[in-house]
């Protein structure tokens, strides 16, 4: 928590549950990135947390966007970032949303079927264009290599293809998973899209860019490398494969931007036992799975709890979300222990929630209303 946050919470004691959000750490984090990687361009991935006070800082930093719908590609254009800046990164785009997005001016966009390229040709036509290939996501709290990428010998096909049909055929990206907790994910995909980059080239394409994706992880529960041990493994990678003739980079992050900008604060409903004799402690809060701690899923992502009660005996717990529905547990499986003295009423301050949760909240499911939102 940063101490802008503390006087917040201190001064205005916001209804629960909400986010409270630190620019300006928003701003440090987004500094960082770019000094520890200073030949990438920042495409800050805008799904993360789409609040206009983020985007509105990133604009004036200079940030570029990664896009994963046109309602994001208009949210970026309305805070003032331009066209050029905004890379349209899902492979899976509605026509109509392609179309709105090039007539915005938008010339950038992802794909990994050959289906999506006739889209990009049709819609988009003249548009730069690269390929997402499929990388292990070994290593990622929260993987994506089941939903998207393609192999490398098909993203062969498919680079030919794009320059055949008028399109650009700009480069190739990867995403190493979310929260991936491995330097070496990057130098193995790196290695991995190098070898392709280097057989298109040789076949006379114009193909410049590298698109090393987001996975930077924030500290959670447990500890996670520093951003910079990321940044060396990145450059050691990509100067062994390229050497001094290296392609333009872009890096895509989202949850090292805005994730321990923010603190969730919510309040504690209930404290109770299955049975008496149960030593495990059931613990229901305002805000769960349904709230926007939608990665609590798989208790993949394993958020940290502050309380008032902190230094006090701990016992184990179960976590859980406020509302009607069984699948609204959050940890029974992760070990979490809370202090003994917690109680109903007491509020909880869940820690680096600024990426990812806003946006998944729910709307109004049991009549809870969604998370409020403070940006300061
Ligand atoms: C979600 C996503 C990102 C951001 O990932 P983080 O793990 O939050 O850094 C970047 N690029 C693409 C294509 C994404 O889908």
């Amino acid at each position: 928590m940063t101490s802008k946050i503390a006087r917040f919470l201190i001064d205005h004691q916001p209804a629960t549950p909400c986010l409270v959000l630190d620019v300006d750490r928003v701003e440090a984090n987004f500094r960082r990135v770019s000094a520890g990687l200073p030949l990438a361009r920042v495409y800050y991935a805008v799904k993360a947390n789409p609040a206009r006070p983020i985007l509105d800082r990133l604009v004036a930093l200079g940030s570029s966007f990664d896009a994963a719908g046109i309602e994001e590609v208009e949210m970026c254009l309305a805070a003032g970032a331009r066209p050029s800046q905004i890379s349209f990164g899902n492979t899976i785009k509605k026509s109509s949303a392609i179309t709105r997005a090039f007539a915005a001016g938008v010339d950038m966009f992802a794909f990994d079927s050959a289906e999506e390229l006739d889209k990009l040709a049709t819609c988009a036509p003249g548009s730069r264009v690269y390929c997402r290939i499929l990388v292990e996501n070994e290593g990622a709290d929260w993987p994506l290599s089941r939903k998207f990428g393609t192999t490398i010998a098909n993203a062969r096909t498919l680079m030919l293809r794009a320059a055949e049909m008028g399109l650009d055929p700009y480069g190739l990206s990867f995403h190493v998973g979310s929260q991936q907790t491995t330097t070496s994910s990057y130098e193995a995909a790196i290695g991995r899209v190098a070898m392709l980059f280097t057989d298109l080239r040789d076949a006379g394409m114009n193909i410049r860019m590298v698109n090393l994706g987001g996975g930077f992880p924030v500290r959670y529960r447990d500890e996670v490398p520093a951003f910079d041990a990321f940044a060396n493994a990145i450059m050691g990678a990509m100067v062994a494969h390229f050497g001094n003739a290296l392609p333009e980079m872009l890096i895509e992050p989202g949850r090292s931007i805005v994730g321990d900008a923010g603190l969730i604060l919510s309040e504690v409903v209930l404290v109770s036992r299955r049975d008496p004799e149960d030593p495990i402690r059931w613990v229901y809060l305002d805000i769960g799975r349904f709230g926007g701690l939608a990665e609590t899923e798989g208790e993949a992502i394993k958020y940290r709890f502050t309380t008032q009660h902190d230094g006090g005996e701990t016992g184990p717990v179960a976590i859980a979300g406020p509302t009607c529905d069984g699948a609204d547990i959050m940890y029974e499986r992760s070990n979490y222990r809370l202090p003994l003295a917690l109680t109903h009423g007491d509020l909880v301050e869940i820690q680096s929630t600024g990426a990812y949760t806003t946006t998944y909240a729910s709307q109004k499911f049991n009549g809870f209303t969604p998370l409020g939102e403070h940006y300061i």
